[in-house]
């Protein structure tokens, strides 16, 4: 099972640690094959190298096209050499056999993503590289591949076990599948511009980070992964700086965090508590310590245990602040040293820094396994512009009426339906999410911010005034009424009920203002 390298083939884009394994590998007498880039890399270090073109008796050509694709080399990769019709068919043509090929690809993704013209996207789709490096897998019994240079030390002894020839065969595998899928979705989505091409090539890695411990719940078991592309940005890409591992649901509700957060990335101050992937308490205020302080006002109970988000850096006060109630992790686009020193005495505080936060009208996909197939949908990008307001109601809103139409509106979009929020003054006032009507979501929304009130000790709820929005049209009165019910003097939601007419009518009998924003913010 154990192999001898007697001859191997170097052929790598990326040098990281070609020098010091081909010197290695030399040092054991094994004897160096390869092509122009490498072969003059690894001289200028001082080895012997045989070109590849001497052992195929055909230049590189074609600029580079044509290097290694040849029977000389894919024959001495693909010969089973226990196989006597192999053999000697090689014997035949002058074919030696290669026991270990070292390749890594032209970097295409890379190329991608520094914006490069189409001509040099196209030359950087590497097409020999992958060739050798499925020849040698598909032969590994007899053939070690290895595509990354953080496996060149389990090559550089000069043999090969069966064992590590496996598992480097399906790390090839893996790595010519993935170098396909980017293509084929460079190919798709950025050249002839689909949507939703005939099929899907997602190029996925397991994310750097230590595994999940377990999934949703102790018996599923969970990883993180992420696109290969360098472009990705959000939750998945933050720099956690202390804490423990983050769980499956923490990645899960951090992201609901940051994603509603980051629709805050131009306003003021603005902190955001989650719990199980919905807001308990969303507010913006003159400093983040009173914008934190005026969220955790809205839910205090559900804040026990929260993911919180913020707009800003987090300062030593505001981290204070948030240290006085157990919270599983904050997100912030950075941290001052006071409030880093302050989390430092919670272990178990996660604190994730996510540079500057990600645009939350930027484009992309969103994906969703069901049973048997997948959902794929654009992301929910949709931002309301003042022209998209249409005042249905005789009274028009106020001024401040309207800033909190649309602060309810915001939060209500990242809010799994039926979404009821109540707002006032930049701060929510009751949350009601889930529920299957949205009559139920309105009452809760009410009876949360009166259980707030109470809490805090306040002479009245906070929807007393507040403006209230509804992810969806109101298909009824009866969930209006139940907002004109808990103090509400405007709405948003998007209209288009059958039944608008009648809603309008007993918005207006209530003196309420409402707007239509033509919009729908369903979440589930
Ligand atoms: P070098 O720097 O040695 O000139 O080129 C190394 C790169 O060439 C590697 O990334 C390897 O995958 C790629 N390569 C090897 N053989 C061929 C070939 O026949 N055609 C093309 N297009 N690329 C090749």
């Amino acid at each position: 099972d154990t192999v001898t390298i007697a001859r191997a083939l170097l052929s790598v884009s990326d040098k990281t640690g070609l020098v010091d394994l081909a010197t290695a590998l030399s040092a054991k007498g094994v004897e160096l094959v390869s092509t122009g880039g490498t072969a003059r890399a690894l001289r200028e270090a001082g080895l012997t190298v045989k070109d590849v073109s001497e052992l195929t008796g055909f230049p590189e050509m074609m600029d580079g096209r044509v290097k290694t694709l040849h029977p000389i080399v894919h024959g001495g990769l693909l010969a089973v050499r226990d196989d006597d019709a192999h053999m000697a068919a090689a014997a035949d043509h002058a074919i030696g056999m290669i026991d270990l090929v070292v390749v890594n690809l032209y970097p295409f993704m890379q190329t991608v993503a520094k914006g490069a013209a189409r001509p040099e996207v196209i030359e950087n789709i590497d097409i020999g590289g992958p060739s050798m490096v499925r020849s040698a897998a598909k032969n590994h019994a007899h053939v070690a591949i290895v595509t990354d240079p953080a496996d060149y030390a389990l090559v550089a002894g000069g043999s090969t076990t069966l064992a590590d020839r496996r598992k480097l065969a399906a790390k090839a595998f893996a790595a010519t599948a993935q170098y396909d899928a980017a293509i084929a979705s460079w190919f798709a989505f950025a050249d002839q511009g689909e949507a939703f091409p005939a099929t899907l090539p997602i190029a996925l890695k397991r994310a750097d980070v230590e595994p999940l411990r377990y999934g949703e719940n102790p018996h599923q078991m969970a990883a993180l992964y992420v696109p290969t592309g360098p472009a990705a940005r959000g939750i998945a890409q933050a720099r956690q700086i202390q804490g423990k591992a983050l769980s499956y649901n923490n990645y899960n509700d951090a992201d609901a965090a940051l994603e509603l957060v980051s629709e805050f990335r131009d306003g003021p101050p603005t902190v955001v508590i989650v719990k199980h992937a919905n807001p308990c308490g969303v507010a913006t205020g003159a400093t983040l310590i009173e914008a934190y302080e005026a969220a955790l006002a809205c839910d205090s109970v559900s804040a026990f245990g929260g993911i919180i988000a913020v707009n800003r850096p987090l300062d030593g006060p505001t981290a204070e602040a948030m240290a006085g109630i157990f919270t599983e992790v904050v997100a912030a686009p950075d941290a001052d040293d006071a409030a880093k020193a302050v989390f430092a005495k919670k272990k178990n505080l996660r604190l994730l820094l996510t540079g500057d936060l990600p645009d939350a009208g930027r484009p992309g996909l969103m994906l969703k396994t069901i049973a048997g197939g997948m959902l794929v949908q654009t992301r929910d990008n949709g931002k309301l512009a003042e022209a998209d307001l249409k005042v249905v109601t005789k009274r028009a809103p106020t001024e401040q009426e309207l800033a909190d139409c649309r602060f309810a509106w915001v939060v209500a979009k990242h809010v799994k339906s039926n979404a009821i929020v109540y707002a006032k003054g930049g701060t929510t006032a009751g949350i009601g999410a889930g529920q299957m009507n949205r009559l139920e979501s309105a009452r809760i929304a009410a009876w949360k911010a009166k259980d707030a009130a109470d809490k805090a000790g306040w002479a009245e709820p906070r929807t007393i005034g507040s403006a209230v929005a509804s992810d969806a049209f109101f298909p009824f009165a009866d969930g209006l009424l139940a907002a004109v019910e808990a103090g509400a003097t405007a709405v948003i939601q998007p209209g288009g009920s059958i039944r608008d007419a009648e809603v309008i009518a007993a918005a207006d009998e209530a003196g309420l203002a409402m707007v239509f924003t033509g919009m729908r913010h369903f979440r589930h």
